[in-house]
């Protein structure tokens, strides 16, 4: 490895499992190709996290989907995968990285050694991308009950609302007006119904803490990536 990681909020519980995960903050700069920010200075901040974590990473062009990709050892270099929103690893042996705004990233580890890294708006949240995630891992052997479940940087129920149409989807009840709803505490709820014991949420809103991190809301057109590396 070489280079230093980039200005960042780490997911301390992770350290014990041998996963460097952290969420990068505004001062890192934005990861977005949407933005309009320069093509060559965004392109570097991923080669640049990719020279420090290890040579091999895994990205993808995020959907709102479900589907969660396993990758394989036997390659070098940056995959940019088509239309999923999670990432999948049986070893601690490629750097999984997710970018968000506003939507929950989810970082799964066990102490096996298997890692996964979700993007979840409300589309995955109500589709389901979480309790796809965990099955994926106790297929392959790491049951629920020994994850570490960490819900990052995301914006908080008090800051999203959204239409009766999404409450419905979301909440499983109709409302009129539109309303709140915390994706964090559905998702944790997810988690331990799934049979997960540890799960943690992030103190931080990316809209109420726009000033750290950038928040499709507050009317950012940047992006910070979520990443779970090897530990150097
Ligand atoms: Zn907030």
């Amino acid at each position: 490895m070489s280079g230093a990681l980039p200005p960042r909020e780490r997911v301390a519980s992770f350290a014990v499992l041998g996963l460097s995960a952290f969420t990068t903050t505004r001062d890192a700069g934005t990861y977005g190709f949407t933005d309009t920010a320069p093509v060559g200075e965004v392109n570097e901040r991923w080669l640049a996290l990719l020279r420090s974590t290890g040579g091999r990473m895994a990205s993808a062009h995020q959907v709102h989907g479900i589907k969660i990709v396993t990758h394989t050892p036997g390659w070098d270099g940056w995959l940019r995968v088509d239309s999923a929103d999670g990432h999948l690893t049986a070893h601690h042996d490629t750097t999984l990285v997710v970018t968000i705004a506003d939507c929950v990233p989810i970082f799964l580890g066990h102490p096996k050694g298997a890692s996964a890294l979700l993007h979840a708006g409300w589309r995955g949240t109500a589709g389901g991308i979480l309790e796809s995630g965990i099955r994926a891992l106790a297929n392959m052997g790491c049951h629920a009950r020994d994850l570490v479940v960490h819900l990052g940087p995301a914006i908080c129920g008090k800051c999203y609302e959204v239409g009766p149409d999404v409450y419905a989807q979301l909440m499983r009840r109709t409302i009129a007006a539109p309303a709140t709803v915390d994706l964090r505490a559905l998702l944790a709820d997810q988690a331990r119904i799934a049979g997960v014991k540890q799960v943690e949420i992030s103190p931080h809103c990316t809209k109420c803490r726009n000033d750290r991190f950038f928040s499709h809301r507050a009317g950012d057109t940047g992006r910070q990536v979520a990443v779970i590396a090897p530990a150097a």
